[in-house]
């Protein structure tokens, strides 16, 4: 696809341009037109769709969609919320004072290919810093103390002296009135890099505050390898899981997460079977917080003995002229826990036992209700 740019006016900006000059594939193309896009981008095809409040616009362009933003300044009137649009069709330079790096604030113009660094960005991609663009960064938006870290683990850059002073007077004095929508997808986005450093950096830094002001120590322990033994399809909730996550608008699956992992932490482990039977009604992310946040030990052994099952069923027990009821649940509990003890016994074996288990259990009963048997 080819974009024409007629005017000299359109600019690849922030993520693209870094990535560029980094080396690194980018998967999101930003392009901004010094002025307004609406007006201007609808001539490059079929127009899809337009938002005049931020001044965007998606054209299909040769079959391909391609978003025009206009250069845009923004204010934030509610610290820590989303920023209101200032202007649109603003100067570039305008539009790059709102972002949250140097190094994402490049610009580079479609026509003539040069880059536009109005912050100082080239220089601090070559120092491998990450800088904020005024002192006030922090407090308009949080969310760049998590983005700095993700920046940071990804590209194994540092932060600026003056950047790290800011985010740690910032962390010594949050102000909880914020977007925690957008705090709930940064976190996503740097724990699912899956980097020891980030989830050490999350917490050794502070950052986790701005989640939850609870305290929390962070567990020695090798999350990372962790959660890639246990292979959990969304690991950030695994290295969030020891905070109080309920500032955070969670989906039914990951409360059904956390809610078990707090059901576990009351629960007895002292044996196989007791944990064959917590661990093995549980998501592999509520195994996971369990082993980073608590201890690995039963994990460890519910992964060596989860793929023990006994082969004897409803109608093995019907056979044996027992009548359906709870009692199965009991009978096949019980031949569970001595399969656990010895998992090479077969089905002849699991029946004997069964029938074991309900005679001394008929004289018991006999005394009481004979229903079942
Ligand atoms: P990624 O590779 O993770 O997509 P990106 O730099 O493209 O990195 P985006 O979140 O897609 O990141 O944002 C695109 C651009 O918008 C950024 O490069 C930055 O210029 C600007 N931006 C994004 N989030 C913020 C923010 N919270 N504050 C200021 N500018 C932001």
């Amino acid at each position: 696809m080819k974009i024409f740019d007629d005017t000299g006016k359109l600019y690849f900006v922030g993520g693209v341009v870094r990535d560029e000059l980094l080396g690194r594939e980018s998967f999101d193309v930003d392009i901004v037109y010094e002025g307004n896009a609406i007006e201007h981008c609808a001539k490059y095809g079929e127009v899809i769709r337009t938002n005049p409040d931020f001044g965007t616009i998606r054209v299909n362009v040769e079959g391909v969609e391609v978003d025009f933003a206009s250069t845009r300044s923004e204010t934030y009137p509610r610290s820590g919320h989303l920023p209101l649009v200032d202007k649109i069709g603003c100067s570039l330079k305008e539009d790059v004072l709102r972002r949250d790096f140097t190094v994402n604030a490049l610009a580079k113009s479609v026509k003539r290919g040069e880059i536009v660094d109005y912050t100082g960005g080239l220089e601090d991609i070559r120092a491998k810093v990450l800088r904020v663009l005024h002192d006030r960064s922090f407090i308009d938006d949080p969310t760049r103390i998590i983005r700095a870290l993700k920046f940071s683990v990804r590209f194994g850059f540092a932060l600026e002296e003056n950047t790290r002073r800011l985010q740690e007077d910032y962390l010594a004095n949050i102000n909880y009135d914020m977007c925690y929508k957008r705090i709930k997808k940064e976190v996503m986005e740097t724990f699912n890099l899956n980097s020891q450093e980030a989830f050490e950096r999350f917490y050794d830094e502070g950052i986790y505050k701005l989640v939850s002001h609870v305290e929390v120590a962070r567990p020695k322990v090798n999350a990372v390898e962790i959660v890639n033994s246990i292979g959990v399809e969304t690991p950030w909730i695994v290295y969030a899981g020891g905070l109080d996550l309920s500032r955070l608008e969670l989906t039914r699956i990951e409360q059904k997460i956390l809610n078990d992992f707090e059901a576990l932490k009351q629960t007895s482990l002292v044996d196989d079977f007791e944990i064959y039977k917590a661990f093995s009604s549980v998501l592999p992310e509520t195994l996971a917080i369990y082993a980073v946040w608590v201890m690995q030990e039963p994990v460890k052994r519910f992964l060596q003995i989860k793929d023990i099952k006994i082969s004897i069923c409803g109608d093995d027990l019907l056979a044996l002229g027992i009548k359906p009821s709870k009692k199965y649940a009991e009978i096949f509990d019980a031949v569970l826990k001595e399969k656990l003890k010895n998992p090479e016994i077969n089905k002849a074996n699991e029946l004997e036992l069964a029938r074991q288990y309900v005679i001394p259990n008929l004289f018991r009963d006999l005394s009481g209700d004979t229903d079942s048997i």
